[in-house]
C-alpha cells in the first residue's frame, strides 16, 4: 500500500522592518521582545509619536463621506479628542519628556500652515488634501516567508505630461534629522518600494501604488518640518539579500535556543540606555 505521509510544511516566518532592525541592533533584545514576548515599557515619546501619526492619518485620509477640506481648527479638535495618554504618564512625566498636548498643537499647527495651507479652500500648497492611501498594510511572499509592514502615507503624483507615479511617506517625530538618510532608513524605504512592486494587501489583492516615483521620510516637528529623500536610488535587490540573510540567522538562533544560551547574543550599542530589557541583560550587569 502506498505510503501517503508527507513532510510537514515549513513554518512561515513573518518579518517586518522593526523586527529586522531590532535583530540587527541586538539579537538578545530581539529575543526578549519577539521570541519571549516580554512586555515593553510605555514611553511618553512613543505615545506622542503615535498620537501625531494618528492625527496626520486623519488629516489626509482619502475615504469617508465628508470630502470637505479639513481645517486647522478641525485638526486641533481631532488632537483634543484623541489626546489620551496612558494613566502612568502624569503631566510632569509628559512635560519632562517634551511630549505635552501644547507641543502636539505646535507640531500640527506648524505642519498644517507650512504644508497644507491656512485657508481651507484657497490656500492649499504642497501636500494633497487627501492621500492616495494612509496606514497601508502590506505583505510580500518571500520564498515561503513573509515580509510585512504598514506605510504611513502614499500620494498619487501626476507630472506635466500626465504620467502617474506614487510617493511614499514615512512620518518621523524626531527632533533632529540627519544630513542625509542613514543606511537603516534606506532599508526601510527599499522594503516599501519592494512592496509596491511585489506586495499584496491583507486580502491577497495586488497593491495599487506602482510605480513608485519617490520614497522618503517626513520629519514633521517644527525644528525640521520637511521631507527628506535618498540621494541615490533604492536598492531593492540588496535589501532582499539582507532580509534573507537576517531571516536565516533568526531561524538558526531560534532552532538553537534550547541548547545554546547565547544563540541570541547581547550586542551593546548606542541605544542600550533606552532598552527596556537592561535589567535582564548580561552585558549590562557584567
Ligand atoms: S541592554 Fe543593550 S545589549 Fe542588552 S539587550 Fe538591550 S540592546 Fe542588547
Amino acid at each position: 500500500m502506498e505510503n501517503k505521509t508527507t513532510s510537514p510544511k515549513p513554518k512561515q516566518f513573518w518579518i517586518s522592518y522593526s523586527k529586522l532592525s531590532t535583530f540587527k541592533q541586538c539579537p538578545l533584545k530581539y529575543r526578549f521582545q519577539y521570541v519571549d514576548k516580554l512586555p515593553t515599557k510605555p514611553a511618553p515619546a512613543l505615545f506622542f509619536g503615535s498620537t501625531i501619526h494618528a492625527c496626520l492619518e486623519w488629516l489626509h485620509r482619502p475615504d469617508g463621506a465628508d470630502d470637505a477640506p479639513r481645517t486647522l481648527a478641525d485638526l486641533l479638535d481631532h488632537l483634543e479628542q484623541n489626546w489620551l495618554p496612558p494613566a502612568e504618564f502624569d503631566a510632569d512625566a509628559l512635560a519632562q519628556a517634551g511630549c505635552t498636548k501644547e507641543r502636539g498643537e505646535q507640531v500640527l499647527t506648524e505642519y498644517f500652515l507650512k504644508h497644507v495651507g491656512q485657508d481651507a479652500t484657497a490656500g492649499r500648497t504642497n501636500e494633497p488634501d487627501r492621500a492616495h492611501a494612509v496606514e497601508k498594510k502590506f505583505k510580500i511572499d518571500f520564498d515561503g516567508d513573509v515580509v510585512n509592514g504598514i506605510i504611513d502615507r502614499i500620494d498619487r503624483v501626476v507630472d506635466t505630461a500626465g504620467n502617474v507615479s506614487y510617493e511614499i511617506i514615512d512620518y518621523k517625530t524626531n527632533k533632529k534629522a540627519p544630513n542625509r538618510l542613514y543606511d537603516e532608513q534606506l532599508v526601510q524605504l527599499a522594503i516599501y518600494k519592494w512592496a509596491a512592486e511585489e506586495g499584496k494587501d491583507w486580502d491577497n489583492r495586488a497593491l495599487d501604488f506602482y510605480p513608485v516615483g519617490r520614497a522618503g521620510l517626513f520629519f514633521v516637528v517644527p525644528e525640521v518640518n520637511r521631507k527628506m529623500f535618498p540621494e541615490r536610488g533604492l536598492d531593492v535587490a540588496a535589501v532582499k539579500q539582507e532580509v534573507r540573510t537576517t531571516i536565516d540567522k533568526i531561524k538558526a538562533a531560534t532552532a538553537a535556543i534550547e541548547s545554546d544560551s547565547e544563540a541570541f547574543c547581547p550586542t551593546p550599542n548606542k541605544l542600550c540606555n533606552w532598552c527596556d530589557f537592561q535589567d535582564l541583560c548580561p552585558a549590562r550587569s557584567a
